[in-house]
């Protein structure tokens, strides 16, 4: 029982059966040692509409509702968290074009995106700008019918991969308050002036996570998203629907790591017997499997408070936080439980280990989601 419609359960058993069968945990594995971008599976995602999937259907996509979307995260992330973000990157950053995009950046951006034929990235981090995210540094200065940017950028995941669009979060106006003088500029990863680097990170080894180095990169006036000032609000509403994807994402990934680790357990002979009779494996598998379970119920919450549209800041920080501690603790349990083997790229609970590392750090950091979740709490 997991509050799911018939309709809802059909989709996630879709999704689970697509992973399974044609994307395969070996390719997302081998994507992984190999430090490639996952470009087949993209591609065959974008064939099968998925894409389009958030999408209004005046914009031509399919309206499916944040709970539909949170349920495709949830199935696409089973073999890894980061594979999943590839797709989930591209998705959530769409949607800022849908809803603050003009009528032209939309005509130019939508189609070719549902195609598959461009993706997008989001680049808030700095240097100087991680849990404080808008300490932006990075100028962007009118010049003629053009802005011209410099500064540098980091974190940005998926940045280097073809034909993306990076939407980036510059400060126009040096002179405002701290958040009032943020934009968004909308930066084609091929733009002259751009520099982008990939960094030999722990986690997010297939989508890979990029420093960007922008030198006088020069951007015509049709490529700011919504007016000069809105940046912070762009980021804030965009912030509310990452998190709520990424935290149904681990709850995927985190589902997967139960189950592999209870297989094991059950294969695992010692002492004559399946390592799952010992009483002290089998109470860490409960207790991982209820972690998984309750971390579920929260994106659900979350989820289903955003497609209703009922103000839900407070519940989508406490599903990241939730949902990101959970990866973290049964992937270590995990481990735990699989012994030597664990440490083997073919047991997969490393990389799922190294993703619950990163979980509880990108996307905002589980002390900046106590934070929110303290802020919002009234006696
Ligand atoms: C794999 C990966 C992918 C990422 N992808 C992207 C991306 O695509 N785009 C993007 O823009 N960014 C991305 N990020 C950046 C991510 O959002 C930041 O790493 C995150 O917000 C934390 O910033 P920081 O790393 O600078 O840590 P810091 O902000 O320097 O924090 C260091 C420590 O101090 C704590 N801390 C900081 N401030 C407070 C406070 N007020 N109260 C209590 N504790 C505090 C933090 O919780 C943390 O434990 C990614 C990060 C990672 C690791």
């Amino acid at each position: 029982m997991n509050f799911l419609t018939t309709e809802q359960q059909l989709w996630l058993d879709t999704v689970n059966r697509v992973m399974e069968s044609e994307v395969t945990r070996e390719y997302v594995r081998q994507c992984d040692i190999d430090r490639v971008y996952p470009y087949e599976a993209y591609e065959k995602v974008a064939r099968m509409g998925w894409l389009r999937l958030l999408i209004p259907e005046n914009q031509g996509g399919d309206g499916g509702t944040i709970f539909d979307y949170a349920l495709m995260c949830e199935g696409l992330a089973r073999y890894g968290f980061d594979f999943a973000t590839a797709f989930m990157v591209s998705t959530f950053t769409a949607m800022n074009i849908v809803k603050f995009g003009s009528p032209a950046q939309r005509e130019k951006y939508l189609q070719p995106f549902m195609a598959g034929e461009i993706r997008f990235s989001i680049s808030i981090s700095e240097p100087s700008a991680g849990s404080d995210a808008a300490n932006t540094r990075t100028r962007a200065q009118e010049d003629g019918d053009d802005w011209v940017i410099n500064g540098q950028k980091l974190w940005c995941s998926g940045a280097g991969a073809d034909n993306a669009i990076l939407a980036m979060l510059v400060r126009t106006d040096k002179d405002a308050r701290k958040h009032h003088g943020l934009s968004v500029i909308l930066v084609p990863n091929t733009t002259a002036g751009v520099d982008i680097r990939r960094l030999p990170t722990l986690a997010r080894r297939a989508t890979g996570t990029n420093e960007i180095f922008l030198d006088g990169a020069r951007l015509a006036r049709a490529n700011m998203l919504g007016e000069p000032g809105e940046g912070w609000k762009i980021i804030t509403d965009h912030l509310e629907l990452e998190r709520i994807a990424v935290s149904a994402a681990y709850v995927g990934n985190a589902q997967q790591a139960v189950t592999d680790a209870l297989k094991y357990a059950h294969d695992r002979i010692q002492f004559e017997t399946a390592i799952y009779e010992f009483q002290v494996i089998r109470h860490m598998l409960a207790d991982m499997q209820t972690s998984v379970d309750a971390a579920r119920l929260l994106v659900y919450r979350a989820a289903e408070m955003a497609t209703l549209g009922l103000p839900c800041s407070k519940e989508v920080s406490m599903a990241k936080l939730f949902a990101s501690e959970t990866l973290q603790t049964v992937t270590r349990n995990g481990m735990q439980i699989m012994g030597g083997h664990s440490m083997l790229p073919e047991a997969d609970m490393e990389r799922y280990f190294r993703e619950g590392m990163q979980s509880t750090i990108g996307g905002g950091t589980s002390q900046i989601q106590r934070t929110i979740i303290a802020r919002a709490m009234r006696i």
